[in-house]
């Protein structure tokens, strides 16, 4: 094993704004880890939404300086005291934790697991966070039935094309909405066979949501993009609908009055992963399901661009600015 140096790359952000506030760093000090957690060399870290909202202040940040993102694969390297879960120095790991965004990351060991044999590298940074957060809201937040009509919003997004494989998989009539022909086409092909996309720039999504459903709308709405798209999603569902509001895309939804879910007796959620996966039961067996589909159903980890941590400045840009489909990677050693 490969002696533990005193200082790392990183990226930091000591105050909120747009990307001229994420300062790329090559001498952060390495974490030690500590009760429950385990170190871990990072091989390739995930980009999520979630990155962007602490760097704008949509979500506060719980100190300062704080080293961004939430998932990343790599090595444990040293083990810190108390319950490890199993995992020793060595072991390849795949992980959801706070501080990601550097070449170290003491990590809690009860959110990371031992990669499996035969995972190609960079699949489990690119599937863990968006992909346990696809599956949570198909089985949990609306349990999701063979033939069912839901919507998914930015389809050909990370976490959209996750929905969209495993709505698939579970035999669900998606409807989908994208920006562009060429994310329409990509998430056709997730979908293949039992999806309708809308192109959202060319065409009125309600009205082709009510010619598809014949006009009894769609039992579930998941809608990651948040503010410009929430009345839209209400006016989509089904009597009886379940509306999963799961993130901000286009910023926070406003608060609204609860009588707006009257007429259609709605269901209205707003869940995270992280309510979904909060016992290492759940965290596991959810995991379990979800590499069962990357390695068995073969499900397609689609990676949109591997970026130098020093460029993660351009993946926010990315990311924000809809230039992308799938996953976001940073390589923390360049
Ligand atoms: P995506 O890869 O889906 O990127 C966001 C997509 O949203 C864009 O590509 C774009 O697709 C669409 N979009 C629509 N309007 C806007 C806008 N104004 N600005 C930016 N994007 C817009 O990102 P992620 O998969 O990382 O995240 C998707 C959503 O899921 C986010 O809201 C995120 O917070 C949420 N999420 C929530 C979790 C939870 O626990 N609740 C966990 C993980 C993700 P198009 O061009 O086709 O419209």
């Amino acid at each position: 094993m490969a002696s533990v140096p005193s200082t790392m790359k990183g990226v930091i952000i000591e105050t909120t704004g747009g990307t001229e506030v994420l300062q790329y760093k090559t001498d952060l000090p390495v974490p030690s880890p500590g009760d429950g957690q385990v170190l871990v060399h990072n091989d390739y870290v995930g980009v999520n939404f979630i990155d962007t909202y602490f760097r704008t202040g949509l979500y506060p940040a719980p100190k300062y300086p704080y080293i961004l993102g939430r998932e990343s694969e790599g090595t444990v390297v040293k083990t810190g005291s108390g319950d490890l879960y199993g995992l020793q120095e060595g072991d390849k790991v795949v992980m959801l934790s706070e501080g990601t965004y550097a070449e170290y990351t003491a990590a809690n060991a009860a959110k990371a697991v031992k990669i499996k044999s035969g995972l190609e590298a960079k699949i489990g940074a690119a599937a863990l966070l968006q992909g346990l957060t696809a599956l949570t809201l198909i089985r949990e937040a609306y349990p999701v039935k063979k033939g069912d009509w839901v919507l998914v919003h930015a389809a050909a997004g990370g976490t959209g094309l996750w929905l969209v494989q495993l709505l698939k998989a579970v035999g669900a009539n998606i409807i989908g909405t994208a920006s562009t022909q060429e994310k329409v086409d990509l998430a056709t092909k997730a979908g293949e066979g039992n999806i309708t996309m809308i192109n959202y720039s060319k065409d009125d999504v309600k009205s082709k949501v009510m010619e598809l459903t014949n006009n009894a709308g769609c039992v579930a709405i998941f809608d990651g993009v948040g503010k410009d798209t929430f009345d839209l999603s209400l006016e989509c569902l089904a009597r009886k609908g379940s509306m999963v509001s799961f993130g901000n895309a286009s910023g926070a939804v406003p608060p609204l009055p609860i009588a707006r879910l009257s007429p259609k007796n709605a269901r209205l959620l707003r869940p995270t992963l992280f309510g979904y996966i909060t016992t290492r039961e759940e965290f596991e067996h959810y995991v379990d399901e979800l590499m069962d589909f990357v390695t068995k159903d073969k499900l397609d980890v689609r990676i949109h661009e591997t970026y130098a941590l020093s460029d993660v400045a351009r993946a926010h840009n990315d990311l924000e600015g809809r230039k992308t489909t799938g996953k976001l990677l940073l390589d923390p050693s360049k």
